[in-house]
Formats: C-alpha cells, structure tokens, sequence
C-alpha cells in the first residue's frame, strides 16, 4: 500500500506538514535527512537551518523564561539526553526544532532518517527512493527540504559560526554581544542592506563589506544604505579572514581590496553574510519546476500546489522572501491542508 502522504524535509515547515497531516488521520512519513558528514558540511542536517542557530526570540509563543523543566517534560528522554544544556532564557533553535519534532510524533509521526536521493513523479503512486536503498511510494509528497544560508568558505568564518558569525541579522541581531558594538555585514544585494540596516538598531556602527563600486540592492533600498549614519559602506572590499579569540569569539575582520589597496583590518564584534541562499533542490532538478534561482515554483496563489498535481511545497525551499521559521511553519500548514484536500477529493 502507498503512503497517503511523504513530506520531505525536517525544518519548521515539515514538521509543522506533519502535525496536520497526522492529526487529520494521513498517517505521514517523514524523511528527515540522514546524518552525514556531507550533510553536515552543507548545513543540510535534520531539523534544518534553525538547528544552526542559538536564541529565537521571534517566534510566537516563546516568550523569554527558564524553560528546562519543560524541555525534560516534553521532549522523549532519547533525543533529550543528547541536546546541548539549556543555559539561556528563552528557547534556542535546536530546543524549538525538537519541541516541533516531539510534537509531530507525538501525533503519529514516522520518521526516516534518510535523504531521498531519487524520484519518479511522472506517475502515481509516486515512487520516492531513499539514501537506505528502499523505494517508498505516496499519494502525496510534501517538499520541505529548505534553504542554505551562503557562507564564503573560509576557515576562520566556521571557526566563528554562533560565536559572532551569523547569517541571519533578524534572527540573532539582539543577541547581548552585538549591543552597541561595530558589526560587519557582507554583501551587497537587498538583504545585506536590509540586514545592515536591522542591525543599526542595536549596533553601535555597521560596516557594509562589497565586493564592487555599486550595490546590486534596488535603488530605494541602496539609498537607505547610503543614508545611514550608522552606515560606513566597504566598497571594492572582501572579507578575507575573520579575527577572534576563544573567550571573546569574533574581534574584527581583515578585509582585501578587489582594486589593489592594502589590507584593511576593522574591530567588530559580529560578521554577518548576506550573499544569498541556495534552496535544497538539486534532487528536485527536471521533476519539478523551479524558478530562475532554483526554488520550488508554487504555481498556484495562495496555495503550495507545485507543477506536478499532487506534490506541494513548503518553507523555505519555495520562498526566497521571507524566510522565517514561522512563515515556513505557516506554508508547512497550507500545504498539508492542500494535500488532505487533494486526497480526499479523489477518494
Ligand atoms: P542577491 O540579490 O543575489 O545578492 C547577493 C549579494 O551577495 C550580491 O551583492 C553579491 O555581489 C554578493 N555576493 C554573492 N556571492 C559573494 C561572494 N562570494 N563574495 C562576496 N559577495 C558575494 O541576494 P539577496 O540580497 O539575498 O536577495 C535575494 C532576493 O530577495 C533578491 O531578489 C532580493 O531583491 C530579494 N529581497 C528583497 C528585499 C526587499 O525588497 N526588502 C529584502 C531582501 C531580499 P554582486 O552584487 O557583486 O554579485
């Protein structure tokens, strides 16, 4: 017998497809990824982008409060054992993935730590073949396999990821160390602006790091830049190295020059890129439509539906905009609706 419904994926969307389409009695199955040194490297493991981060103030229902009794009451004593001290108030992303997780099992949930690595959508039952070897078929597939942040690759800036190193501005901008110091965005397109911009509000200067004379930010958005007091821009410049210690994390930059100047070494608490994301859909590639940037094409408004009747797509492997765990859990939630309304429409 087919699955009623495969989701794919293992971030705030899936989880959150997961919830609805096992509370609604599909009985979904879950690939959350495999843990592997590959996944790890790409920042593809399971429970996804949030498990990557530290403090999450903005997701509704979290208000900042000592959460370790919760976290031992609610989460299975198997996966609790093996996660971080709770040692912040408030919760953290691989707290808040968890919780999501625990409660997708808590309703039915299976769950198959593997990547799906092959696909045939070009008859149904669709036929989903998995990195344990095994072919599975489903009535539905939910694509909720997300995005990466870009990181340029250098060894310092993994050495310094989560202790100054972040790509996420609205995500950990507030965080205690960031406060009226001088922090480094990277980038220069509408996010790094946007970025650059959120992060005046708690930083006591930001340096805007581009790699040419000119932003790729649309007008209104460069200009806001550019008017910024807050804002020194680091034209024809690329981030060489990040600096830091141990007891402090990051401590500065080393910038190169991409016309022939000297070094340029700046202090900075935090170093935040922002040059792009690449949505998780290589093994997407000619059975789905994509968009000019690779995303999964929602083909539909106001719904998930996708180019293949059927498969549906949540999160951030379809939206490129918002990027939010709680956006990703609202689409999560949209297209598990569409899919039990697919479905029943054709029983
Ligand atoms: P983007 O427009 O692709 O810009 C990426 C930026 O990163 C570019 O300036 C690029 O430099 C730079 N970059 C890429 N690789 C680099 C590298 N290896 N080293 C140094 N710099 C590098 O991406 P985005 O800013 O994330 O925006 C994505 C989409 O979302 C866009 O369509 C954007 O308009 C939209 N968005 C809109 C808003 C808004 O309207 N409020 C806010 C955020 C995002 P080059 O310019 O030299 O290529």
């Amino acid at each position: 017998m087919p699955e009623k419904v495969i989701i794919i994926g293992s971030g705030p969307a899936a989880w959150t497809a997961a919830i609805y389409t096992a509370r609604a009695e599909l009985k979904p199955l879950v690939f959350e990824g495999a843990v592997t040194e590959e996944n790890r490297l790409t920042g593809t493991l399971p429970l996804g982008q949030l498990a990557l981060t530290t403090e999450v103030e903005n997701y509704p229902g979290f208000p900042a409060g000592n959460l370790e009794a919760y976290l031992d009451d609610a989460i299975a004593r198997d996966k609790r054992q093996f996660m971080a001290p709770h040692s912040k108030e408030g919760v953290s992303g691989p707290e808040l993935m968890e919780l999501i997780r625990q409660q997708a099992v808590n309703f039915g949930t299976r769950v198959v730590t593997h990547d799906v690595v092959q696909l045939d959508f070009d008859a149904r039952p669709f036929k989903l073949t998995a990195s344990d070897g095994k072919t599975y078929e489903a009535l539905a597939v939910i694509v909720a396999t997300g995005a990466r942040a870009n990181y340029l690759g250098l060894p310092s800036e993994a050495e310094y990821k989560n202790r100054g190193v972040s790509a996420c501005a609205v995500c950990d901008g507030a965080l205690p160390r960031f406060r009226n110091q001088p922090l480094v965005v990277v980038g220069g397109g509408d996010a790094a602006v946007e970025e650059a911009d959120y992060l005046t509000k708690f930083a006591g200067k930001v340096y805007l790091v581009h790699r040419r004379d000119e932003l790729r930010a649309s007008k209104i958005m460069a200009r806001r830049a550019i008017d910024n007091p807050k804002i020194e821009i680091q034209w024809n410049r690329t981030l060489d190295e990040v600096l830091g210690n141990d007891a402090d994390g990051v401590t500065g930059v080393r910038l190169k020059s991409t016309v022939g100047e000297p070094d340029l070494v700046l202090d900075a608490s935090g170093v935040f890129l922002s040059i792009g994301h690449t949505p998780n859909t290589a093994f997407l590639e000619g059975k789905l439509e994509l968009t000019e940037k690779k995303y999964v094409k929602w083909t539909t408004p106001w719904r998930t539906y996708t180019s293949v009747e059927g498969v549906f797509a949540a999160g951030d492997v379809a939206d490129d905009y918002f990027r939010q765990a709680v956006t990703a859990a609202g689409t999560g939630c949209m297209a598990a609706l569409d899919a039990e309304r697919w479905l029943a429409a054709r029983e």
